[in-house]
């Protein structure tokens, strides 16, 4: 379950937050339990050890670090393998906020129990290249490679990642998507195609050795197939093997993390109006659970559709545009439960070992 309080009023916390918005308590998150803890400058205990602030805090980190860890940052802002040259102030400003989607991001696969092997203990382990394009000399390519995720920092800077998704036609385009795609590459890898899960994998989402250089030209020349909606979540997703499975993991994240936000906020959708004709009649509520581990695909799915049609209808409300633009076809759901079994075999009891 997911429940971020004050340690000290019990207020209600953002996943982001340094101080209590209530009691202006200075609180870091431990990351190994995922739950709040005061965050005094010397330190404190924590479950029988010495926990400090993450030297990055100046910087937003609110994660803490053990003492004897040996690093003055956290296993979070550690994971980050390159970062903007000091100086670059525009480029520091950008890996800010662009942490707090990677903090948002380990959380969540922490509570997937998705483990977490850093790139500085062992080759092909996972880290963070957070660099920017618009810095000096730096040509930045987004992207997954022998465990190193590659995001341009360029990204965060709002109209530059709008016009892209502009550009490139694409209804939702994040920071935190990008993450959720990327990292969809490297559990790909080390989960599947290193595992017995790999037959099954092609069956579902082709065969990955089919080259990924002419895919590439082939999709920036061609675009997707017009029945692409038949078949894939996106219209990337189906320039190959790879990016189908990333596209469907990321799914699979978003879905888990605003229901598990939901969930922890007693949300529960009553009546008719949320049930479609498509759903179970006699279904009367929409309760999210605190979690999926133990249930099939298909009854997140019978959460997940109601509400993010619900929650669409709120985001049109405020003029916006669709919290979660995209349609669920049997052909993907196949895809989505296939993560979904994959995530719940592989979840291992200490994820982060901080
Ligand atoms: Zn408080
Ligand atoms: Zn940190």
């Amino acid at each position: 379950m997911r429940d971020f309080r004050c340690p000290r009023c019990g207020a209600t916390t953002l996943i982001e937050s340094t101080t209590c918005d209530a009691c202006g308590l200075e609180v870091g998150l431990h990351p190994t339990s995922r739950t709040f803890h005061p965050a005094p400058t010397q330190g404190a205990e924590v479950d029988g050890q010495w926990w400090y602030p993450c030297g990055n805090r100046p910087w937003g980190c609110n994660w803490l670090v053990r003492a004897d860890s040996g690093a003055g940052t956290c296993f979070s802002c550690r994971l980050t393998r390159r970062r903007p040259d000091e100086g670059d102030t525009l480029a520091l400003e950008a890996l800010a906020t662009t942490s707090t989607d990677k903090r948002r991001l380990l959380l969540q696969l922490a509570e997937l129990g998705l483990p977490v092997r850093p790139w500085y203990e062992r080759e092909g382990g996972l880290g963070f290249d957070l660099v920017s394009s618009r810095s000096d000399g730096e040509r930045v390519t987004i992207g997954h490679a022998n465990g190193i995720v590659t995001i341009d920092l360029a990204e965060s800077l709002d109209a530059h990642r709008e016009a892209l998704r502009v550009s490139l036609g694409e209804p939702y385009r994040t920071m935190l998507g990008h993450f959720r795609h990327e990292v969809g590459h490297y559990f790909e890898w080390v989960l599947v195609e290193q595992t017995a899960w790999i037959d099954e994998c092609r069956e579902l989402f082709g065969d990955e050795r089919a080259s990924y250089r002419d895919a590439i030209a082939r999709h920036y020349r061609e675009g997707a197939p017009a029945d692409w909606v038949d078949t894939h979540i996106s219209e990337y997703a189906t320039m190959h093997p790879w990016e189908d499975f990333a596209e469907c993991f990321a799914h699979y994240l978003h879905m888990h993390d605003t229901l598990t936000v939901a969930a922890a906020g007693g949300l529960e959708l009553h009546g008719d109006a949320v049930l479609d004709s498509s759903l179970d009649p006699d279904r009367r509520a929409v309760a999210p659970r605190a979690s999926y581990a133990d249930a099939t695909m298909a009854e997140l799915l019978d959460d997940w559709l109601p509400l993010a049609a619900f929650f669409n209808r709120v985001n049109r409300a405020m003029g916006k545009a669709d919290l979660y633009p995209f349609g669920i076809v049997d052909a993907v759901a196949r895809k989505l439960a296939f993560v979904h079994r994959v995530v719940a075999a592989s979840r291992v009891p200490d994820p982060i070992v901080a």
